[in-house]
């Protein structure tokens, strides 16, 4: 019987050099230009991707790791920064939805009448559909990576991630996010991850560490991924724990 392997994605090198350390019986593999590891948590088979920064890069990167190996669950995970000040560097975010605040229609406006970002309203682009699409992780996946992280007396919140190809530093456009639209943090890649997870149906979270947060002047760090990422391998070791008949096929 074949087991599906999980997919596990980082955007950099800081995002995933932990988890590959963890990972027995590596191989890497090249498919058109993306870094993928396959290789062995607890003896089942793992999927660590590489997949680059941003929204394009990532899109790829998970449609090919989709195509290729087939996974049974997509854990995107790697640095983010917050836009509210109740969180914090080094916080842990479980992405429970997720919006693209890259996406947005602007009022008309004539010649000579400016431009104001706070006007612009947030919108997906999809025929038929003429509102903001809010994308929503696997609730049995987040229920338990949540239980475990209680088991294990890690500290983390849930909320929803905002994705786009923009690094937002104006304090007022963040407070402006994360009050209109209920965002916690904001990274380069959940959105799109959870978008293809979507359509081929595979379950999927997201879990973010905060390596920034221009509202509390708490300057990037991107080598928190680290501690991120022992996190997501000590849940993985969990789910494979209580799901080692489940995920066989
Ligand atoms: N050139 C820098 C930054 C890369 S882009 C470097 O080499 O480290 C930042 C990456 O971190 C993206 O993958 C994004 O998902 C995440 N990220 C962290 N903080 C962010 C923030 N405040 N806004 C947007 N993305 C952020």
């Amino acid at each position: 019987m074949e087991q599906k392997p999980i997919l596990i994605q980082g955007a950099m090198e800081d995002e995933i050099a932990t988890l590959k350390q963890n990972m027995k019986n590596i191989e890497e593999k090249n498919l058109y230009g993306y870094t993928f590891y396959q290789g062995e948590i607890e003896n089942y088979p793992i999927i660590l991707s590489k997949t680059k920064v941003g929204l394009i890069q990532v899109t790829a990167a998970t449609l090919i790791g989709i195509l290729h190996f087939s996974p049974c669950i997509i854990i995107n995970q790697g640095v983010a920064g917050g836009i509210t000040k109740n969180v914090h560097k080094g916080d842990i975010i479980l992405g429970e939805s997720c919006i693209n605040i890259n996406s947005y229609q602007t009022p008309n406006k004539e010649e000579k009448e400016g431009s104001n970002p706070f006007t612009w309203d947030l919108k997906t682009f999809k025929e038929g559909i003429d509102e903001l699409v809010v994308l929503e992780a696997n609730k049995e996946l987040l229920q338990f990576v949540e239980e475990t992280a209680r088991k294990q007396k890690i500290k983390y919140s849930k909320g929803r991630i905002g994705s786009g190809d923009v690094w937002n530093a104006e304090k007022d456009r963040l407070l402006w996010l994360s009050e209109k639209y209920d965002v916690v943090c904001e990274d380069m890649e959940t959105v799109a991850v959870y978008q293809m997870a979507s359509q081929f149906q595979i379950p999927v979270l997201g879990i973010r560490i905060l390596s920034d947060n221009v509202l509390l002047e708490e300057t990037y760090d991107k080598t928190v991924g680290k501690i991120g990422q022992e996190f997501v391998f000590s849940i993985i070791k969990d789910w494979l724990m209580h799901n080692n008949t489940k995920n066989t096929k």
